[in-house]
């Protein structure tokens, strides 16, 4: 991976694409701004009987809080305490499932570990009948199916996408094009501002069929219930109907473009590496010696504790062992690092050796358990426990449903869940 560059995707004939935190919109995700303010205000906006109705619509009345909640601007105790002070809600309001479905993420990852980044179980054909590979024209928007070239392009220009949007282009990218759903995990993960290793990668099995009990297939139709006219695909390769298109997700062969189109766009450079202006340096046991130390990660944005001794030093981690093996793009870089800057005036960027050394010169560090950070995070510091929403499920649940009956059993009220929740 190189150190990023402005590649500032383009895109023929259409309006040339803003920064994310240029506060620019795109037809329809208002860009994310990393300021507590913007995420606060976000949710103050929820309106959950029209997020009911309309969630499934890429212009319809979503939150636009995953950035904030993946990088602990807000926790989902804060989120559902937002929206049910102004909105009263029961447990099963459409809006607490989807809040569910993250903390199912969480609860599959805790049993799976690094198995979530291998099928859960054998989806509609053996992992080697798909490419390890994303290919160049899915990668540079020319595929030639709208709705999968007006993703990419929503992706790179925002950093978000709607939820159906990411089913669309998964569910395209595995089983029209035959591409191995780690493949097209990876390259998402890159490149949205709310990446989460759980919700992206088991979201991408779930579409697979490696995650769930059969492969996620949508036709044009219902593109053209959901979508703005730009992404309507009549003609192409998924006009057909469901049972043609779970048929072709279970045949082998990927189904390509006729005839090969000028690339659209071009892929937002990734990095590894915190940009420059954050000053990151290396750890050094002098900045932290004999000191209490908090330490704030990419994960945990939100304030500050407000009972943190007078002599603490607050330093932001960049972590090189989690950055190398997962790049960032510059507007995720930018977005995160936005926000770290304001919590933490001294920034390491080190392997977890370096990390470890330096800080066992401090009398006590602290900080919050991340899964992100996993194996790394408990060798140094005391964690405190990340914020949870739902009451832990002790039984290891392979399916949503299993997970919800456990996770939100006794509960009618949003606010008895919250009177359980922590953080
Ligand atoms: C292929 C694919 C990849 C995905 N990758 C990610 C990812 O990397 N990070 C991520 O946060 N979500 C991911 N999702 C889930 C979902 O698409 C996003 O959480 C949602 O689109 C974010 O927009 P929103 O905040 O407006 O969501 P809203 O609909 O307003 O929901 C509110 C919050 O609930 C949570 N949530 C909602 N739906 C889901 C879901 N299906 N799975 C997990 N959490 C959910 C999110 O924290 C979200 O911010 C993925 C889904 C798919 C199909």
């Amino acid at each position: 991976m190189t150190r990023w560059h402005q590649t500032a995707p383009h895109d023929e004939g259409a309006a040339p694409v803003a920064q994310p935190w240029a506060g620019a919109t795109t037809a329809h995700h208002p860009v994310a701004l990393p300021t507590l303010d913007q995420a606060w205000a976000r949710l103050a906006a929820l309106d959950p009987a029209a997020y009911a109705r309309t969630r499934n619509a890429l212009d319809g009345a979503v939150s636009g809080l995953s950035p904030y909640i993946t990088h602990g601007l807000l926790s989902l105790p804060q989120v559902l305490a937002g929206v049910h002070q102004h909105h009263p809600m029961a447990v099963q309001h459409k809006f607490v499932y989807e809040l569910g479905w993250r903390e199912f993420g969480r609860h599959v990852w805790a049993q799976q570990g690094a198995g979530i980044f291998r099928s859960l179980h054998p989806g509609p054909l053996p992992d080697e009948a798909y490419a390890p590979q994303l290919p160049p024209d899915i990668r540079q928007g020319c595929t030639g199916v709208p709705v999968v070239d007006r993703a990419v392009q929503a992706l790179y220009a925002t950093g978000h996408l709607h939820n159906h949007a990411r089913m669309w282009l998964a569910s395209y990218v595995v089983h029209v094009r035959k591409v191995h759903w780690r493949a097209g995990a990876d390259w998402l993960y890159a490149h949205l501002l709310d990446g989460d290793l759980a919700s992206n990668h088991l979201s991408w099995q779930w579409v697979a069929g490696t995650g769930s009990s059969k492969p996620y297939v949508f036709n044009a139709e219902n593109v053209a219930r959901f979508a703005p006219a730009a992404w309507h695909s009549e003609g192409s390769v998924i006009d057909t109907d469901y049972e043609a298109l779970d048929r072709m997700a279970r045949s082998p062969g990927a189904v390509v473009p006729a005839a090969a189109l000028a690339p659209v766009l071009t892929e937002p450079a990734l990095s590894s590496q915190p940009p420059d202006w954050l000053g990151a340096r290396p750890p050094q046991a002098a900045d932290v010696a004999g000191r209490e130390v908090w330490l704030v990660h990419p994960w945990q944005l939100g304030a500050l504790p407000a009972d943190l001794p007078a002599d603490t030093v607050v330093v932001g981690l960049w972590l090189a062992d989690f950055h190398q093996a997962w790049p960032w793009s510059e507007a995720r870089w930018r977005f995160v690092g936005t926000r770290l800057a304001e919590l933490a005036g001294l920034h390491w960027w080190g392997d977890a050796e370096a990390v470890g050394r330096a800080l066992a010169a401090a009398r006590r560090v602290r900080s919050v358990a991340e899964p992100h950070l996993q194996p790394w995070l408990g060798q140094w510091a005391q964690a405190l426990p990340a914020p949870r929403l739902f009451p832990r499920v002790e039984r290891a649940c392979t399916s949503f449903s299993q997970w919800w009956t456990r996770a939100s059993k006794g509960f009618d009220s949003a606010a008895d869940l919250l009177s359980q929740s922590q953080g």
